[in-house]
């Protein structure tokens, strides 16, 4: 590194560099890309269209308002879209709401944000690079336990990140968990629950967030167009909050987050006749199966409420040889280590094709394991 040019802060050099899940393999031109959670059966019809169709205006600025968009979330969902911000994914939001409520304070000392074990990377990078003290509350059995996250909490607690359910971990929590979780927290603690993969959830008595949302003015719901609206590449995501903290991610997001594309493409998203349905009925009969397949492999499967689950092979060096195994077949998955979770794999949920050729692929690799 250069002794000479612009020193970045020292919390930036703690960050380990986000590892997005792997796009391809030399010298292989298919790939089954398993790695990233993305929707099974490509974008929208209607998405594409759109996007095709904004090709001669590019040359404008977008609705720094992202007005359309909102007024569609609103309708879809049944809420103020007063109440919502729309961001370059949700991630932008994730790395405001950090910078916005976390941080150091003024005598040097740092804010604490608290995300359970497994949870998503990206809460430990943007509380991190904001200057603020990340720390993870252990799980019980891969699920997050919100004794252990009350626990963690101090006069120092400024966020509690969930996501619900969780990313790599795919487990659930309940309703009355959650509301628990927020009846537990200071009223000045922000609660922000981060519902990328709601639409998956079947369970009965579910809500995403906004229900705690409304209760009253601490808790914010993320969700995103990236995962079952089959739109990461656009880069959409929005959060539904109390008017203060909507107000202040207004004052800091980038003025044209969202782009003229990206807009028109998640409008038309939200409006695909029984896009949502037909995805989360392909994906609950297709995760079963898979799951069904790999168990009689003797794999682990646990237990999942989203569009992937993880694979548990029971060692680091056995996950290994299976990633390797994939690989060598030209099918992409996650490994876990950067989790803490390296005897495990994160597969996605793919088309019927997809599903079929790793449940073969990773019966023929565990038939190759002996002992
Ligand atoms: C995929 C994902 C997101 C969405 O990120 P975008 O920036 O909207 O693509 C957010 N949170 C979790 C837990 C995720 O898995």
């Amino acid at each position: 590194m250069s002794q000479t040019g612009p020193r970045p802060r020292a919390e930036v050099l703690q960050i380990a560099a986000y590892v997005p899940g792997e796009g391809n393999v030399a010298g292989l031109n298919r790939i089954v890309k398993l790695s990233a959670n993305e929707g099974a059966f490509g974008p929208p019809p209607g998405a594409i269209a759109a996007y095709g169709t904004v090709a001669a205006e590019i040359h404008r600025y977008p609705d720094g308002g992202s007005v359309e968009l909102r007024r569609a979330i609103g309708a879809r969902w049944g809420l103020d879209p007063a109440r919502i911000v729309c961001g370059t994914g949700s991630d932008e939001l994730i790395q405001h709401i950090c910078h916005i409520y976390g941080g150091p304070l003024a005598d040097g000392s740092r804010t604490e944000i608290i995300m359970s074990m497994h949870g998503f990377t990206m809460y430990q990078i943007a509380g991190t690079y904001a200057g603020s003290r990340v720390l993870k509350a252990p799980e019980r059995n891969l699920t997050t336990d919100v004794d252990a996250i009350l626990a963690a909490v101090s006069p120092a607690t400024r966020i509690v990140y969930v996501a619900n359910p969780n990313n790599p971990t795919g487990s659930l929590l309940p309703e009355s968990e959650m509301e628990r979780l927020r009846a537990g927290l200071p009223p000045e603690v922000l609660l922000v629950l981060d519902s990328a993969y709601a639409e998956y959830v079947t369970e009965p008595g579910y809500d995403a967030g906004a229900k705690l949302v409304d209760a009253g003015d601490n808790t914010v719901m993320l969700r995103t167009f990236s995962k079952v609206f089959g739109l990461g590449g656009m880069r959409v995501g929005w959060c539904y909050g109390p008017p203060a903290v909507i107000d202040a991610l207004n004052r800091v997001r980038g003025v044209f987050n969202v782009n003229i594309a990206a807009q028109a493409a998640a409008v038309a998203a939200l409006a695909e006749p029984g896009w949502v349905e037909r995805s989360v009925a392909h994906n609950s009969e297709w995760r079963a199966r898979l799951a069904t397949a790999l168990t009689a492999a003797g794999i682990k499967v646990w237990p999942s409420h989203t569009n992937f689950f993880l694979a548990d092979f029971a060692t680091p060096a056995r996950a290994a040889a299976a990633d390797a195994f994939l690989k060598a077949r030209g099918i992409i998955v996650r490994a876990m280590g950067a989790y803490d979770l390296p005897h495990c794999l994160r597969i996605t949920v793919g088309t019927a094709e997809e599903c079929t050729l790793v449940a073969d692929t990773l019966t023929a690799f565990m038939a190759t394991q002996h002992g």
